[in-house]
């Protein structure tokens, strides 16, 4: 079994790109909150994919949708209408502001969508020259060169330049600047509700509120990236809707089909419209496997009992973090977050921390090498939450 593992991670490491730090840990199956690895090794996943098993993994209503609709039909054109492509097109407008939805496969893909979009509305509404989008500092949109660009963050940059230009960033949660960067040139705001690898950063109370009337003041279009947010990962089915602000525009991928590649771009009817036949396309998107599996996620959302636990889970993780972080106060820089994305920050390093839990069977995340992340599965219960605090107390006292 030992050689099995380290198998499946010498030749993965001998013919795959080197793109990933990766732990030794070849996975091989995974339920609720858990998955195993090849040697048999249990762990509780506080990580789920990085926000996109929100119903835990292999969730029984989402394998059911899947297999049923691969049975019936896997692939057709873009060219033909798809069931489960008008019933998750359904169940997302009729849960959201949004009145239009274009399927894709990631979330970089919605996020070009949605900046692609925004040109093409500004350049309708007479606006040649209004092609600048502003985004935030520590933001996160993808990796591809459109949405790399409108990532703040130096570090994904390099070796890239030059950069497709339009572009301008400012501090996240400073309405001031957000005024000053307004120019003539600027045609919209990108952000997310609340930053996921830039460090789970929330705005204040206020802020979200300030920017839609900023952009509604110099008509820009607001767009909402909560490509790691949504789907019910805040305790809301979106995080927009925490703060009583509606973008005109909003993307989503990670959690939207329970862990089958899909993205998703979503808009008012107004904004809309300036996508006509051939202004965007994707070969797969609203692949009716994906679908299915969307719309099984957003039955189980929004027919109750998954976003109550986030909000209550949420609430109980933070409280006990926070407790952790008033007994090692010079460990513990800050714990924040909604529902059940939540960082906490370090005054050192977090990366051995890490490494720490995963030996001891439990997967979480650090972002910006300072920040542990913890995004369980929106099912998790208690005793899950108290295992976790017990392994993290006893990692900090041996600090
Ligand atoms: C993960 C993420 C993306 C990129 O999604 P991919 O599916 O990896 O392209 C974009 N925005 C945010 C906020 C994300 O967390």
């Amino acid at each position: 079994m030992i050689s099995t593992m380290k198998n499946y991670v010498t030749i993965t490491d001998r013919n795959i790109f080197q793109t990933y730090t990766r732990y030794p840990v070849v996975l091989v199956k995974g339920k609720g909150v858990k998955v195993w690895d090849a040697e048999g090794k249990e762990y509780l996943d506080f990580l789920s994919g990085i926000a996109v098993c929100n119903l835990g993994h292999c969730h029984p209503a989402v394998v059911r949708a899947a297999q049923e609709q691969m049975k019936k039909l896997i692939h057709v054109s873009n060219f033909f209408y798809t069931e489960p492509q008008a019933e998750l097109a359904g169940l997302l407008t009729r849960h959201s502001f949004a009145d239009r939805v274009f399927f894709c496969n990631s979330g970089a893909e919605a996020n070009e969508s949605a900046m692609k979009l925004a040109r093409k509305y500004s350049l309708e509404q007479g606006n040649a020259n209004r092609f600048e989008i502003i985004t935030m500092q520590y933001s996160f949109h993808g990796r591809t060169f459109a949405t790399l660009a409108a990532t703040g963050q130096n570090k994904f940059h390099k070796g890239y330049e030059p950069l497709l230009p339009g572009f301008r960033y400012i501090p996240f949660n400073d309405i001031s600047a957000l005024r000053k960067a307004i120019t003539p040139r600027t045609c919209a705001v990108m952000l997310e509700p609340i930053q996921g690898e830039g460090g789970v950063n929330c705005p204040d109370r206020t802020y979200l509120a300030g920017v839609r009337e900023l952009c509604d003041k110099h008509r820009l279009l607001l767009i909402f990236d909560e490509v790691q947010v949504g789907m019910g990962r805040t305790g809301k089915l979106f995080a927009y809707q925490h703060y009583g602000v509606q973008p005109d525009i909003m993307t989503l991928a990670k959690a939207l089909a329970g862990g089958l590649p899909a993205g998703a771009m979503l808009a008012n009817k107004q904004v809309a419209a300036s996508f006509t036949p051939g202004s965007h396309a994707s070969t797969f998107g609203g692949n009716p496997v994906a679908m299915a599996a969307g719309v099984a996620v957003m039955n189980a959302l929004v027919q109750g009992g998954v976003i109550e636990n986030c909000r209550t889970m949420g609430t109980y993780f933070m409280q006990r973090l926070r407790a952790l972080q008033k007994k090692f106060p010079a460990v513990i820089k800050e714990v924040r977050g909604k529902g059940l994305i939540i960082g906490m920050e370090l005054t050192g390093d977090g990366r051995d921390v890490v490494k720490k839990c995963l030996e001891q069977g439990i997967i979480i995340s650090c972002t910006l090498d300072r920040i542990l992340r913890f995004l369980p599965p929106l099912i998790i219960k208690q005793k899950d939450i108290d295992t976790c605090i017990e392994m993290l107390e006893n990692i900090f006292a041996k600090r």
